[in-house]
């Protein structure tokens, strides 16, 4: 460990070296069950071989052009993620990460929105949108933006959950889109309800607002379906897409209406759908599709939540949440980081998402018998934690 990078996260103290599905290892040998899964960003587990062959096989045939140039892996992936979205002729464009495509998301609405007169956003308190100047002034959490402030004030937040308030903001006419997650990730694994949802479609199609859904952390199968949203039966305008679509390779994407997709000068990346994370996407979408992931995510997501309620101590866990297999453990005392350090002395991963929540999103290959190992760690992990800061339910 080197003090050089920029300690931007607050890490464990271990280095990984290897990785195998779901196992990885560390510089002096242990190994531990990956519940962390990269936040959702190896849906594969790791070293899946279709992944891994998918991205040998562009490196040797042809690694980086320009976006002057069309290839076949971007134009491939271009119709399957267009087909993502239940509209007609949807259109793609390709960043490297999911703030980039939050990004693209807000220049897109507010160009459309400006047009009309509408330049404001309405999102969520609690919501996580990225880190870069835009997405973090989209995100709905004071302590992250405060020390950048002021930021654009295009965004307006208001309370998840609550019609009423988002009535209230789209009531002026002033807004371009309303910007959700439909299952808020960062913000400690909050699904919204689908008449929620509903309803805040309704009002945008009432207000002649735009809905963009960041899928960042919740899609491509990582609660079950393609994209959550699909769960409440709504269809958005604008979907952002990152994390588990490379498999672990860097790669974003903004799936919108072709009347709202940008024309050539108005947004681009150098990096953005090379062909290799292409083809590493490619090789994610048709593993999920032909192993059926979406199934087992349900199954294996329901099994988790059975079995942490189950083996979990009384009274130290308020609530477990999640659609699929993105799982939040909301813990009666904001004891997070302490239990999953003790997870981790007991060889399994997984990660905080606020000061009360572990979080789990492990790769959608996940076994039973690993599911049933995941849980009783972080039973032992509460018992241990409990005894030394006497949590008592
Ligand atoms: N949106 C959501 C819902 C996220 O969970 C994240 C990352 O955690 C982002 C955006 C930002 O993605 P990235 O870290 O790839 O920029």
């Amino acid at each position: 460990m080197t003090d050089s990078v920029m300690q931007t996260y607050a890490r464990y103290p271990i280095t990984l070296v290897r990785g195998e599905r779901l196992r990885v290892w560390d510089d002096e040998g242990n190994s531990y069950l990956d519940m962390a899964g990269a936040i959702g960003a190896a849906p594969l587990g790791h070293a899946h071989p279709r992944w891994t062959k998918a991205i040998h096989d562009q490196t040797d045939a042809l690694g980086m052009v320009s976006n002057l140039f069309d290839t076949q892996p971007q134009s491939l992936l271009a119709d399957r993620l267009a087909g993502l979205l239940p509209i007609p002729d949807a259109r793609v464009f390709f960043c490297n990460s999911g703030a980039e495509a939050n990004e693209a998301a807000i220049k897109l609405v507010r160009k459309h929105g400006l047009a009309s007169g509408k330049p404001k956003i309405v999102a969520l308190e609690g919501s996580f949108h990225g880190r870069t100047v835009a997405t973090l002034a989209a995100t709905g959490q004071p302590s992250k933006r405060a020390p950048f402030e002021p930021l654009v004030d295009w965004f307006e937040h208001v309370e998840a959950g609550d019609i009423a308030a988002m009535g209230a903001a789209l009531a002026g006419g002033d807004v371009a889109a309303v910007m959700l997650e439909p299952v808020m990730g960062e913000g400690g694994v909050h699904p919204l309800e689908p008449a929620y949802l509903q309803a805040v479609r309704a009002l945008c199609d009432e207000h002649d607002a735009l809905l963009i859904a960041d899928e960042i952390q919740s899609g491509l199968g990582r609660c079950g379906y393609w994209l959550a949203i699909e769960h409440a039966d709504v269809v958005p305008d604008v979907v952002t897409l990152a994390k588990g679509l490379g498999g672990g390779l860097p790669i974003g994407a903004c799936i919108t209406r072709a009347d709202l997709a940008f024309g050539p000068g108005e947004h681009g990346s150098t990096f953005g759908g090379g062909p290799i994370p292409c083809a590493a996407a490619l090789a994610v979408l048709s593993t999920i599709e032909d192993e059926d992931l979406l199934t087992r995510a349900h199954e294996m997501g329901g099994r988790l939540r059975n079995q942490i309620s189950l083996l979990a101590p009384a009274g130290l866990i308020e609530e477990v949440r999640g659609r699929g297999l993105l799982i939040g453990v909301q813990l009666t005392r904001p004891l997070a980081h302490e239990v999953v350090s003790a997870m981790i002395e007991e060889g399994v991963l997984a990660t905080e998402a606020g000061a009360d929540v572990i979080r789990m999103s492990p790769a959608l290959i996940i076994a039973p018998e690993e599911i049933d190992v995941a849980a009783k760690a972080l039973a032992s992990a509460l018992e241990r934690v409990a005894s030394a800061w006497e949590w008592t339910p």
